[in-house]
């Protein structure tokens, strides 16, 4: 029963944010320096490195964006919290991809992850992106998009050519009911743009609203 599942975790993880703040004093995830607040110090904010063209592309009624430079403090932290499990981290995460979506004047009725299919759910135990959007949606008061499923396992992105990124996840994300209204979907990082186009490809069939696709950093190759 996937609601009560997701409502447990959900449940679990703001409980288990509470413990750490309590008996935990926090530290700095990059350079480790004692903080009062937050888990990024402001001077590992400040070198955070924001793109000055975050459109990546436009097709039609779906845009791509990207908001920061895959490198430096966002390639560590993010790095940290997707292999490392620094859960705590998608609170600052969730916070870069607001500012950005209601500075550039960004409304939406859902907002969407990048899913997993069950397998890479348990290797990977949570699905960062997953965290970030329901985080995402809690402070824009919209609402997780239903429906959007990764049909098969495939291999990891990172470990294969450029070339054979788009053909690896071919046809494998699907959505199961029409949706209406306009979407954002986000993602952590955008390399080639093969999961973006997929996963927008997938989307476009089933809706007419905009989607708008953003990724927390970009990395230039
Ligand atoms: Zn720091």
């Amino acid at each position: 029963v996937p609601k009560k599942t997701s409502s447990f975790f959900t449940d679990y993880s703001q409980l288990s944010n509470f413990v750490e703040e309590i008996f935990f004093p926090h530290f700095c995830v990059v350079c480790n320096k004692k903080i009062e607040e937050d888990y990024l110090c402001s001077r590992c904010k400040q070198e955070i490195k924001y793109l000055d063209y975050p459109l990546i592309e436009r097709v039609g009624n779906t845009l791509f964006f990207a908001i920061t430079a895959y490198e430096g403090v966002m390639e560590d932290a993010i790095k940290k919290y997707k292999f490392k499990s620094y859960k705590i981290l998608s609170n600052e995460f969730a916070e870069i991809i607001v500012k950005f979506v209601v500075s550039n004047k960004i409304n939406v009725d859902y907002v969407g992850f990048v899913p997993m299919t069950r397998n890479e759910l348990l290797r990977r135990g949570f699905n960062q992106t997953e965290l970030l959007a329901r985080k995402i949606a809690k402070k824009m008061n919209a609402k997780t998009l239903p429906g959007l499923h990764k049909v098969r396992n495939t291999k990891k992105q990172i470990e294969l050519r450029k070339s054979e990124r788009l053909s690896n996840l071919r046809n494998s994300f699907e959505v199961s009911n029409f949706i209406k209204g306009d979407i954002l979907i986000v993602d952590d990082v955008y390399t080639t743009g093969a999961t973006a186009s997929e996963l927008t490809k997938a989307l476009r069939k089933k809706t007419d609203g905009k989607i708008i696709f953003v990724a927390l950093a970009r990395a230039i190759n």
